[in-house]
């Protein structure tokens, strides 16, 4: 996959996880102390969480290979 694939990747996740925001923000049970720690939606923000971290990692990586070639 190549950086621009990447990064588009990125981009798209984050919004992602910009609409499951949202959607955390109208629930009743995330308004409770502590509620979205058991909220599904907030299970998925960090998975994509994560997905973005590891992608972000893989484009570093290959802008570190970039800069090797120079
Ligand atoms: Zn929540």
């Amino acid at each position: 996959m190549s950086i621009d694939e990447l990064q588009e990747e990125v981009d798209k996740l984050l919004e992602e996880m910009d609409e499951l925001q949202e959607v955390c923000d109208t629930l009743p049970q995330c308004n409770e102390d502590d509620g979205c720690a058991t909220c599904e939606t907030n299970k998925k923000i960090e998975e994509l969480e994560q997905k973005i971290e590891e992608l972000e990692n893989k484009v570093e990586a290959l802008l570190g290979e970039e800069e090797d070639d120079e």
